[in-house]
């Protein structure tokens, strides 16, 4: 069922309009000339898609996506809602409140004058060492199908399209430009194919992005199987195929295969080749004509051919609210932070160390890293300019301040976990011009003239579109960043310049440091961790330093511009854990321990080395817990890390990337205000070679995709080994029994979708959330395949000592399986088994169906 969309350009009664569209369309086409057609089908620039006044079409834009909405600038003058990340919301098992999550971000999206949103990625987790596994709602496609769907309604609801994202194989980053997927048929078909199948079928889904990546042998932008046949042909995909920025990187092959707008622009492989192409008959014009229709087909459902205003994406500078065409919708804090309470995932909690007991929480101490500098969200394009971050550090101590005035609550960070220099506290800078709180940018030519200068908050900046003035590429000018910085306490302190180029750090008009930093792999690795020159200076507490960072950016046509500044007292390993396990020795009511990832260790563009935490976090964690039983320890990450210390401390949870409303939820679910609502979404190891795809480094170019269908717990279950905390696995604040499980039919025909129903009984004090899983077992026992599969699953609630009944809806093709000889879906005939729990390793209910 598609959800009817509020928007512009979609009403209710949806074939009728869309035929008479669909002639007003084919009016539109006939219009219009062999060069118009093809330049609809190239972005106008990095986030436009080309407008054509004189058919009343406007340029659509595109933003990423998928954790907020950035806008088309990286600006923290325009600021996003910054939700939990996408492992998070799979942690959820809530499509309802992803559906309304998405919403949200789709109202935002239309306030911001975004038409298309570029989300969400539907990728699997295949390792856990991937980079941008954050943005993948998890390791199993039914979860991921169930959440994406939701996700895409959502957004529809709203009246903005969805771009779902990277068809396929994109499931690592290392060498991901070209590295080839050799993926086989039947487990492209039954694995990573699942949710966007899911995506085009159940919720009509208007964009396809195209990945960077191969798979076997051809890429994307030119899979003629994958992209035509597949996609379009036998799913009946009617939206646009775009690519992923800059992977269209042929005219012929590309427009033959089926893709249908080359992103971004104005450049790139279609323009006037492709109009060539047409007159040489290498491409038909009934496929130009076929990627136009599509593009219109988007543009009426966005609006694009309505006339009507639309707010600016663009609005001017140091205007927070536009051009007074009314302010962005931000998506509502309060559902930001339901959503990270909802996706908090408790996995162990002895001897009910939590919820803390809000009646004897005397002095707590909040230690990590992480509980300081919290990492809320993921690198690379999926990040937005913040509004503003709750730290647990922060929420924690005035939460506690709320429920007892006399709570004493100490803060101690424990130990530095940063590769990259951490920026300074905002706080603590001044515009050396103008005075007020920030920096100043400056824009200067090679003769030092000073072309363009703006007074900014923030102190990395990404330009995606060029620099005023014409200044940075082709060795032109410098950009300089000023500021006087306020040292809190006197001492060392680390000083990093970063950006792509040649680069000069001054400290009160001194030269300190000096140097050229190399052009990363990735172009996304120079917005999200540049390259740095790094010195240390020594600084007097409550003396104003001015520090200038000055880069003259490399010629690097695909990248992005970028330029920051990190600031840091020089950290004293040593001290920091003593006075951390000084702290916890005090604390007599808790201690909470936030640690997880580093920095940057999270993004696109590059995967993570290892699954360890980062710096002394692991010997933090034991030596807090060595003197105090009551240490709570909450992880920070949007993958798995390894916990070593796990069986040694009173509880543990996982709180993801939570976005900005990070602490807040977080007091939230440790002081029991709310329900700790996830389950894992992927597969925690107790070490790093029990993972059954650990490293996705390619070899010789290529991905070997070996394990097939074994991916996750699936590989886990097939290899009898344990992980450290299975698939699906999350405790909440009480018990559960499960009673029975009921079959609607002992025996189903081919084709047919199976009913379940599951009777639990809350046996805990609270009333509660219990997400109940169905896996499907097939008849015959086969080494290459998983033992079971999740086949569907429902949450339901219930008050202490009350029964609930789950209705589960285990779909006919969670039976079947691809048979690539025959070229089609077949459902083994016997007996499958359907086991029922909370996870994939905590089944106590079973029952049989007959396949007939
Ligand atoms: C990413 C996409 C993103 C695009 C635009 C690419 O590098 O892979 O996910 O939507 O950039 O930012």
């Amino acid at each position: 069922m598609n959800t009817p969309r509020k928007a512009p350009g979609r009403t209710g009664d949806r074939a009728p309009a869309q035929n008479a569209q669909a002639g007003s369309d084919s009016a539109l086409l006939a219009a219009l000339s062999l060069d118009d057609k093809v330049r609809l089908l190239t972005g106008a620039d990095n986030w436009r898609t080309c407008p054509l006044p004189a058919i009343g079409l406007r340029a659509m834009v595109v933003s990423d996506g998928p954790a907020g909405v950035r806008g088309i600038t990286m600006d923290e003058r325009n600021p996003a809602a910054s939700l939990p990340c996408p492992s998070a919301l799979g942690a959820t098992w809530d499509p309802a409140l992803v559906q309304a999550l998405a919403a949200a971000l789709g109202t935002e999206a239309r306030s911001k004058g975004v038409d298309v949103l570029l989300a969400p990625t539907i990728n699997v987790m295949r390792t856990p060492l991937s980079g941008r596994g954050f943005e993948s709602f998890g390791e199993d496609p039914v979860l991921i199908g169930r959440m994406a769907v939701a996700f895409v309604r959502g957004l529809h609801q709203a009246g903005a399209a969805a771009a779902v994202k990277h068809y396929v194989g994109n499931d690592s980053e290392t060498g991901r430009w070209t590295y080839d997927a050799r993926i086989a048929e039947h487990v492209l078909r039954e694995l990573y194919l699942v949710p966007f199948e899911a995506c085009v079928r159940e919720a009509d889904v208007d964009l396809v992005m195209t990945g960077y990546n191969m798979v076997n042998g051809v890429t994307m932008t030119e899979h003629g199987h994958l992209l035509g046949r597949v996609l379009k042909d036998e799913w009946g995909f009617g939206g646009v195929a775009l690519s992923d920025w800059h992977a269209a990187r042929s005219t012929v092959a590309t427009a033959v295969a089926g893709l249908d707008l080359a992103m971004p622009g104005p450049d790139g492989p279609w323009g006037g080749q492709l109009v060539a192409a047409v007159r040489a008959g290498q491409v038909s014009e009934a496929a130009v004509d076929d990627k136009v229709r599509r593009v219109l087909r988007l543009a009426r459902r966005v609006g694009a051919l309505d006339r009507a205003p639309v707010p600016d994406p663009a609005p001017d500078r140091g205007t927070p609210n536009g051009r007074g065409r009314g302010a962005p919708v931000l998506a509502d804090p309060v559902l930001l932070r339901r959503c990270a309470a909802a996706a908090f995932t408790l996995l162990r909690n002895e001897r009910e160390a939590l919820p803390l007991d809000p009646g004897t929480v005397r002095s707590v101490a909040v230690i990590g890293p992480n509980a300081v500098s919290p990492v809320t969200q993921g690198g690379g394009s999926a990040t937005v300019p913040q509004v503003s971050v709750s730290t647990p550090a922060a929420a924690l101590t005035q939460a506690l301040a709320g429920l007892d005035p006399q709570a004493r609550v100490t803060v101690r960070p424990g130990c530095a976990t940063w590769t990259i220099v951490p920026e300074p506290p905002r706080y603590a800078l001044r515009d050396p011009d103008t005075g007020q709180p920030g920096v100043r940018i400056e824009f200067r030519t090679d003769d030092g003239a000073l072309a363009a200068a703006e007074h900014r908050t923030a102190t990395m900046f990404t330009w995606w579109d060029g620099l005023p003035a014409g200044i940075g590429r082709g060795g032109r000018g410098r950009i300089v960043l000023r500021t006087c910085f306020l040292p809190g306490r006197g001492g060392p302190h680390v000083i990093g310049a970063g950006g792509v180029g040649r680069l000069t750090l001054t400290v009160n008009g001194t030269e300190v440091a000096a140097g050229r930093t190399d052009t990363p792999a990735d172009p996304v690795e120079a917005m999200v961790r540049p390259g740095e020159i790094r010195t240390t200076v020594d600084l007097a507490a409550g003396r104003e330093a001015e520090v200038a960072v000055s880069l003259r950016p490399d010629d690097w046509p695909q990248g992005p511009v970028a330029i920051r500044l990190g600031l840091v007292p020089a950290p004293d390993d040593d001290q920091m854990l003593a006075e951390a396990v000084e702290a916890a020795r005090a604390a007599d009511a808790a201690v909470v321990v936030v640690v997880g990832s580093a920095p940057a260790a999270e993004s696109e563009g590059f995967d993570r080395p290892g699954l360890a935490l980062p710096g002394l976090e692991d010997e933090l964690v034991r030596r807090v817990a060595a003197v105090n039983d009551r240490t709570v320890v909450v992880v920070n990450a949007g993958m798995p890390v390894l916990m070593p210390w796990a069986d040694q401390v009173a509880a543990v949870g996982y709180a993801w990337l939570p976005g900005q409303a990070m602490g807040a939820a977080l007091a939230d679910v440790l002081l029991g205000q709310a329900e700790p609502g996830g389950r894992l979404p992927v597969t925690l190891p107790a070490t790093e070679a029990d993972c059954p795809v650990l490293h996705a480094v390619p070899a010789a170019g290529r991905l070997e995709y070996r394990e097939g269908l074994l991916v996750g717990y699936r590989g886990y279950d097939r290899a009898g080994t344990k992980p450290r905390f299975p698939f699906g696995h999350g405790l909440g604040y009480t018990t559960w029994a499960y009673e029975s499980a009921a079959a609607d039919a002992p025996a189903l025909a081919p084709g047919e979708d199976l009913g379940v129903t599951v009777v639990v009984r809350n046996t805990g004090p609270r009333t509660g959330r219990e997400v109940v899983q169905a896996y499907l077992e097939p008849p015959a026992a086969d080494p290459g395949r998983p033992v079971r599969a999740l086949a569907a699953f429902a949450a339901v609630t219930a008050a202490p000592g009350k029964q609930a009944e789950a209705r589960l809806a285990v779909p006919a093709r969670a039976f079947a399986r691809y048979d690539e000889a025959a070229r089609g879906w077949a459902r083994p005939s016997g007996e499958f088994t359907v086991r029922i729990g909370r996870s994939s390793a905590d089944l106590p209910l079973h029952l049989r169906v007959k396949s007939l």
